[in-house]
């Protein structure tokens, strides 16, 4: 039984309240631990520790910054077999997917906003003969991130690595369901050198650990990860206090199919993006839509591919779906699979739990891939976000009708688009309102683009120097010549 406290000020400490929340392992349903129930009193503790940090890592050289968060990189990478198994544990995911991705994508995080900031470069505009303007980028102080449980490591270190390379210091809160990452990479930041203070952990609900982050007057900016309705209340509360703020929010992401793609490849890629991670990807492609010629051949391969999926102990090396992230989010999606009945669409495969089990883990929250058909774009279930191994399809005649479909929903996050016509590509990526579109591939990343949701999947850009100038400001110095 792991009790994980605190980081604050380079040390563990246990919450103001003395109280704990348990910790479940989704996949067998049973207690492995227990985290931190902070509220107001730690998360200030942990500021006031953060600004004090903040005077002299603002003044430590890039050069040294970049040399520690490597350190932080190569330490990750040593603990990378422990990393993946506590991931695993934590959030139900298959142990294979926290080996290709979380973790590798931890150390890429840290690594390469370790480098950036050696090549970072600033404006310099000549008004004439009048004068020179230079423009200098600083660090703001304390930086507040927040993020989620679906992918814990991966998203908290995307946030850390640009707040505290650019020279903010920082206070994290983590998802209270998934805190034994967190607790790791702090404990990897004390060895790695980092000073005291610069990276600060609280755990604890989002209700109170998070509001008083989003709501405390000396955190300038707020790094948020989340879903749609949480952002809102950020947003209401940092907005006031004219925090700078950046929201990565919900999505409900179309996968657009023609007829002319390489059927094999979309198949398989469709495969991933509908159900890694249990379809717990904020970028995962919920809605498919495939051209009318090929429907039936695709949809017939697609629902092949989908029973060949393994269901099971995420521990297994083997499984390709893992389980959901707690009971009542599992029950919220066999009520969406209900709700998908009830709206006259039909279940092509899936739609229950499975049966059969390993014993370790016959109670875990798991729930079969789901495909379901014959849904109109307007119905609840192809409006708002599942957030589990669901996927509707659709069939659509035309690129204006594929389009029209994609944005047809209040959310812009990402999509996939499958065609061999570049020029289609390039016009129908062109249309779709969305932060990303993504042709004949998924979750391909480069670190260096922009990365953000456009309408209610967001607010802001991370990515590359786009998220370097987040966490900073842009002064303008204006020299009269
Ligand atoms: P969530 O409930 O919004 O929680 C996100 C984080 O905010 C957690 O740390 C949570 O703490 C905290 N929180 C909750 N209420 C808060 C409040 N009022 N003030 C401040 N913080 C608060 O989201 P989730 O269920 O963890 O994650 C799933 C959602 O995240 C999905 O909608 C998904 O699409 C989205 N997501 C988006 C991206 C992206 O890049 N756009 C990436 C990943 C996930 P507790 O969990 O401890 O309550």
């Amino acid at each position: 039984m792991k009790r994980v406290l605190n980081f604050i000020d380079g040390q563990f400490r246990p919450p103001c309240s003395g109280r704990y929340l348990p910790n479940v392992n989704p996949a067998t349903g049973g207690v492995i631990g227990e985290s931190a129930e902070s509220g107001p009193e730690d998360v200030d503790a942990a500021v006031v520790a953060a600004a004090r940090a903040f005077d002299s890592w603002r003044r430590t050289p890039a050069e040294e910054r970049s040399r520690l968060l490597i350190r932080v990189a190569d330490l990750i990478e040593e603990n990378f077999d422990e990393l993946a198994q506590l991931e695993s544990e934590d959030g139900g995911k298959p142990i294979a997917l926290a080996r290709r991705i979380d973790v590798p994508r931890a150390i890429r995080n840290f690594r390469f906003f370790a480098t950036a900031i050696l090549h970072a470069e600033t404006a310099c505009h000549i008004t004439d003969d009048r004068a020179l303007n230079y423009t200098i980028r600083q660090p703001l102080g304390v930086a507040g991130l927040i993020s989620p449980w679906n992918l814990p490591l991966y998203l908290l270190t995307w946030k850390i690595a640009p707040a505290i390379a650019a020279g903010n210091c920082c206070v994290a809160k983590p998802s209270e369901l998934t805190p034994l990452t967190a607790d790791r990479l702090a404990a990897l930041t004390l060895e790695a050198g980092i000073p005291p203070g610069v990276v600060n952990i609280v755990h604890g609900p989002g209700g109170s650990a998070g509001r008083a982050l989003t709501s405390h007057p000396k955190v300038p900016l707020i790094s948020f990860t989340g879903g749609t309705k949480t952002g809102a209340d950020v947003m209401a509360r940092a907005g006031p206090l004219f925090k700078k703020v950046s929201l990565e929010l919900g999505g409900k992401n179309p996968n657009i199919v023609f007829a002319d793609a390489d059927l094999e490849q979309a198949v398989a890629t469709s495969i991933q993006s509908s159900f890694a991670n249990q379809g717990e990807i904020c970028l995962c492609g919920s809605r498919l839509f495939v051209e009318k010629t090929v429907y039936e051949e695709f949809v017939d391969r697609f629902l092949g591919a989908t029973k060949k999926l393994r269901i099971g102990d995420p521990q297994d090396a083997t499984t390709d779906v893992g389980a959901l992230i707690t009971e009542p989010h599992l029950r919220k999606v066999e009520g969406y699979v209900e709700l998908a009945r009830e709206e006259g669409g039909t279940i092509l495969v899936g739609g229950k739990r499975p049966e059969n089990l390993p014993e370790r883990v016959a109670d875990g929250y798991f729930l079969e891939p789901t495909v379901i058909a014959g849904l109109d774009c307007q119905r609840r279930v192809m409006q708002e976000e599942v957030f589990g191994p669901v996927v509707t399809v659709t069939p659509f005649d035309s690129p204006e009708e594929a389009i029209a479909y994609a944005n047809s929903t209040r959310y812009g996050l990402s999509a996939s688009v499958w065609t061999q016509d570049l020029q289609k590509a390039h016009r129908v990526a062109a249309a779709i309102e969305s932060g990303t579109v993504w042709v004949n591939t998924w979750l391909l990343r480069d670190l260096r683009v922009p990365f953000g949701g456009m309408k209610e999947s967001g607010l802001g850009r991370e990515g590359g120097f786009e998220s370097l100038d987040f966490f900073t400001e842009a002064k303008n110095v204006c020299v009269k010549l």
